[in-house]
């Protein structure tokens, strides 16, 4: 693997890294130079460890429309996510997979039988979800494999004023001489979350062709309409049966997510005064332009989604509906604690507050939609579980990239319905757009990520 020289102090140490005289693993991980000369996270000179199929999975699996669908009462909201899931469950049957399961509200279920000859090891879940997200489109989705990557923007042919830029995207730096995969510029590539899907398989049919490397029982589940908010709205934890999970749906080489969000949705209505608008003077008060004034207002606080990163909150104005004598806004309301969260609840509230009192008349109401909560409450007690990944990173020679999520996963709510589960990278870059992309080689050492997993539990469990 070649890797790109950003500076003079930095040529010397890629070079040595290069010809391997700081040795596998020992190069990120120990090195203090690392952070000195601004190596990306993540980096690495170890080529995958196992060979496997994840690649050819996800090319196939991206195929398959899953968009899912906001409002409607199905569930899952698109056939297409149940034409995936099958296709899923035969592709398990044929390997060899144990107790595969398709229930009835489209949740993919499956078993690799444990091979450890310890009798205590404990059963470990393996997730990813099969949706995509409802916003773009992944229509007969054409994925681009552009070899031997050199640093370049990527054009893409059906859409040439999209560029993946290099100077926005960091990651891709890390990326010279290897493929990438982009979808062609009509729509997402799907990499969230197919790539999780097929690294989970692809690890899956290697432990299952492998005996000889020793696992406890793995529990493997895919969960529809997890774009929605609603993943786990009929996960049978019991059912699932593991002890501990991971969810297969993070970004970049190394990512170890242990934070999420604290989400709520807040529902701000307005009441106007309603007159005939000939004879409207002095009396009419629209709720369409209260409505208007409101996000006016808000577009000019500190806390949009435009002008926040890191460990900052939000309000983000995600729905708008009505006419002169009612308007709603519904606003995710985002924060990594519950505080925050109110916090930002309560200065909205106080937008929406002012401009009543500047028309009399009018009327406010206010309510509060829980959502899922920041999932460190739950794994902050449960060091194992994230020890394990982390262990399970360094195994893989990759340093572990341990940030916060600006948003969800189904690990979110399982956290709170009694499975704790962290979120592992998958590889995926600029999801939820046409520029999304991903590198076959992040996907190889996902794969190996998890199967490192899956010995570590073992090899951590005494006899
Ligand atoms: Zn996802």
């Amino acid at each position: 693997m070649i890797f790109p020289s950003p500076s003079h102090e930095g040529r010397f140490f890629y070079s040595t890294i290069q010809r391997g005289i700081l040795g596998r693993n020992k190069t990120i991980t120990r090195n203090k130079a690392v952070r000195q000369y601004d190596i990306p996270w993540g980096r690495t000179m170890s080529s995958p460890r196992y060979e496997t199929s994840c690649v050819e999975r996800f090319l196939r699996y991206v195929k398959i429309n899953t968009q899912s669908q906001e409002g409607g009462t199905r569930f899952p909201s698109t056939q297409g996510q149940l034409t995936l899931q099958q296709m899923l469950a035969e592709e398990l049957r044929e390997m060899g997979a144990a107790e595969v399961d398709l229930d009835r509200h489209g949740y993919l279920f499956a078993t690799i039988p444990a091979t450890s000859q310890k009798s205590n090891v404990p059963c470990i879940g393996l997730l990813a979800h099969a949706d995509t997200t409802p916003g773009i489109s992944s229509e007969q989705v054409t994925p681009l494999l552009h070899h031997n990557y050199q640093g370049d923007d990527i054009v893409l042919p059906n859409a040439p004023e999209i560029r993946i830029r290099a100077q926005d995207n960091p990651d891709l730096r890390d990326q010279i001489g290897n493929t990438i995969i982009t979808a062609s510029g009509d729509t997402l590539l799907g990499a969230d979350d197919k790539a999780g899907i097929a690294e989970i398989l692809a690890a899956a049919e290697y432990l299952l062709g492998h005996p000889e490397i020793a696992h406890g029982k793995i529990r493997i589940g895919i969960t529809p309409d997890q774009e929605l908010g609603r993943g786990t709205q009929h996960f049978d934890t019991e059912r699932f049966g593991a002890y501990r999970a991971y969810t297969i749906d993070g970004q970049g080489l190394g990512q170890l997510q242990t934070e999420s969000f604290c989400a709520d949705t807040l529902h701000i209505e307005f009441t106007g005064v309603s007159a005939h608008p000939g004879y409207a003077k002095g009396k009419l008060v629209n709720a369409v332009k209260l409505a208007a004034e409101f996000i006016h207002r808000l577009s000019a606080t500190d806390f949009n989604p435009e002008a926040t990163e890191g460990r900052e909150g939000f309000a983000h104005p995600a729905h708008i509906e009505g006419n002169a004598e009612h308007a709603k806004v519904s606003l995710l309301i985002r924060s990594f604690d519950v505080d925050g969260l109110h916090t930002i609840a309560s200065k909205v509230e106080a937008i929406a507050s002012d401009i009543m009192a500047e028309h009399p008349g009018a009327q406010l109401t206010s309510a509060v939609q829980p959502g899922y909560r920041n999932m460190c409450e739950i794994l902050d007690a449960q060091p194992q579980v994230v020890e394990r990944a982390k262990r399970a990173i360094e195994r893989a020679g990759l340093r572990v990239r341990h940030e916060p999520l600006r948003g969800g996963t189904d690990g979110s709510q399982l956290c709170f319905k009694g499975l704790p589960t962290p979120n592992l990278f998958a590889g995926q870059h600029n999801f939820h757009s046409k520029t999304e992309w991903i590198s076959t080689y992040d996907m190889h050492k996902a794969v190996e990520v998890i199967i490192e997993l899956c010995r570590e539990w073992e090899e951590c469990t005494p006899d």
